[in-house]
């Protein structure tokens, strides 16, 4: 039977392209349509290939920032694939940004002892790396791309078939494809808090399907919010990187007070931003001062002056919002869930890589080394022609308009009470708002399930932080 790949991503289309000329079956939304957060990536991919970088400096620098939660074996496993990886996307076309002797550029970021970020097309990586990637699935015949599908659900039997059910734009009812192996690649969960970067309908169904098809799920309480993002009425609310405050933005509130070294690491700064707006403050990340701003930061400025603000005349306004899930599906290191047949790879898998919180640009590196791990796995599993029996789904749940209803509920729920700062009533309250919800929003579910993973980690590590309970570190 014909693997299906179940999100178009970076992760899920790595999966594609490494099982090529093996038939492959990508059920997805629209590709290339901004529904990724692939493409919305602006630093790039953490990898060592500097001569003055190593694995094992990276290595340290990813256990580091995960504060003690990471699996070593895992870690070391992907970031020694990390030049590789780079490699093959050359090999598939990306056209990394180099210097004049013809070397990788390499960007630096925050907690990195090297540079090591590789990007392409300046600060526009994401979205450089998909449209390679898009092309090229387009170009490959091998693998069959069903565009416009939302998948709502995963059966598994005693054989080890697995039944995936979907529905497609312009399609009535629900159908299903029959297979022995599906790929998890849907990305983010962070949609599901009110003030996020990433796409709006990234609620967490990876999550969802696997935990439904009995898969175990793991560190769901892990989540890194940024903690400049534009506070503005747009969603996703565009990303003010790192980079600004590196260039010398400051961070004040509406008094024009400093409150924190902008140079800290990203929950530490979070933190403060939240303190701020907790105490009905705004803050403000000003960069008036910086010359050529729109020659440095184009991303930036463009995204301002879509939210009405022109940074190099004002203040921009800022606030922390969930930006990346940790945690996710439990998986092995060949990308295997608890369940027979079922995969997982990306955002929405946690392998062990990032712990309490992530490296920057460890995420895009996750999403490629992992995609083209499971990809050489399936192909002894694959078949050599493509099966792709779609026939009509009987008894099978959709997503109803209640599913979607009370979302904006569920959003507030959980920026107000499971956000960067957590406490055990704050957290009750969540999973007793949410509950009623659950019984007709399938999000919700997931919502009650990292809440309830929250108020079980009743210490304070990497991105959770519990004002109720000790440091651990
Ligand atoms: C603004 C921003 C900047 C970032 N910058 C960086 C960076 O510089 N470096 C870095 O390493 N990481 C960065 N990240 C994180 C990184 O982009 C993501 O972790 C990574 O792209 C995830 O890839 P993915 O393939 O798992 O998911 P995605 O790229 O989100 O793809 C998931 C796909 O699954 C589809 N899907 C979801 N549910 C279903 C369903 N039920 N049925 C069908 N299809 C479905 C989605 O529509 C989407 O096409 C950034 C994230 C954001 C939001």
């Amino acid at each position: 039977m014909t693997p299906v790949i179940i999100g178009g991503g970076l992760a899920g289309l790595c999966v594609a392209l490494t099982l090529a000329p093996k038939p492959v079956i990508v059920l997805g939304r629209k590709v290339a349509s901004g529904l990724t957060s692939s493409e919305l990536a602006q630093g790039g991919i953490a990898a060592a290939v500097g001569a003055d970088d190593s694995t094992e400096l990276h290595v340290q620098d990813t256990l580091a920032a995960g504060a003690g939660l990471c699996d070593p074996a895992i870690v070391r496993q992907i970031i020694e694939a990390g030049p590789a990886a780079i490699e093959q996307l050359i090999r598939w076309g990306v056209a990394f940004d180099r210097d004049e002797d013809g070397d990788l550029k390499r960007g630096l970021e925050g907690a990195h002892s090297r540079r090591r970020v590789v990007h392409a097309n300046g600060d526009a990586t994401g979205e450089a790396v998909m449209r390679v990637l898009v092309a090229r699935v387009k170009q490959t015949p091998s693998i069959h791309l069903l565009e416009g599908c939302e998948v709502t659900e995963i059966k598994t039997d005693a054989s080890g078939v697995c039944a995936v059910m979907f529905r497609q734009d312009g399609k009535e009812g629900l159908q299903e494809i029959k297979t022995r192996a599906v790929v998890l690649a849907t990305g983010s969960a962070c949609a599901l808090w009110r003030h996020t970067t990433v796409p709006v309908a990234s609620w967490g169904h990876g999550l969802l399907l696997a935990h439904e098809a009995g898969a175990a799920l793991r560190d769901l309480e892990f989540v890194q919010f940024h903690p400049t993002a534009l506070d503005s009425t747009l969603d996703p609310m565009p990303l003010i990187s790192e980079a600004l405050r590196g260039a010398g933005g400051k961070l004040v509130t509406d008094q024009g007070e400093s409150f924190v070294d902008e140079l800290c690491p990203r929950d530490v700064v979070a933190r403060a931003i939240w303190s701020q707006l907790e105490h009905g403050q705004r803050v403000f990340l000003d960069a008036r001062h910086i010359d050529d701003f729109g020659d440095h930061f184009p991303t930036i400025l463009e995204s301002c002056l879509r939210g009405g603000i022109d940074p190099r005349e004002e203040g921009i306004p800022v606030r922390p919002v969930a930006h990346y899930h940790m945690g996710g599906i439990q998986t092995d290191g060949e990308g295997k869930t608890t369940v027979e047949g079922l995969w997982a790879c990306g955002e929405c898998a946690s392998t062990g890589l990032h712990g309490a919180n992530r490296l920057a640009s460890n995420s895009l590196l996750e999403a490629v080394v992992m995609g083209c791990r499971i990809g050489k796995a399936l192909q002894a599993r694959a078949a050599d022609a493509l099966s792709c029996a779609v026939s009509e789904a009987r008894g099978a749940k959709p997503f109803t308009a209640d599913d979607l209803h009370d979302t904006v509920r569920v959003r507030n729920l959980m920026m107000a009470h499971v956000g960067v700062l957590r406490e055990s009533k704050g957290l009750e309250t969540a999973l007793c708002d949410l509950e009623p919800l659950a019984s007709v929003n399938r999000f919700a579910r997931v919502g009650m399930l990292i809440a309830k993973s929250a108020l079980a980690r009743r210490e304070s590590c990497g991105a959770h932080t519990r004002l109720d309970t000790p440091c651990s570190s």
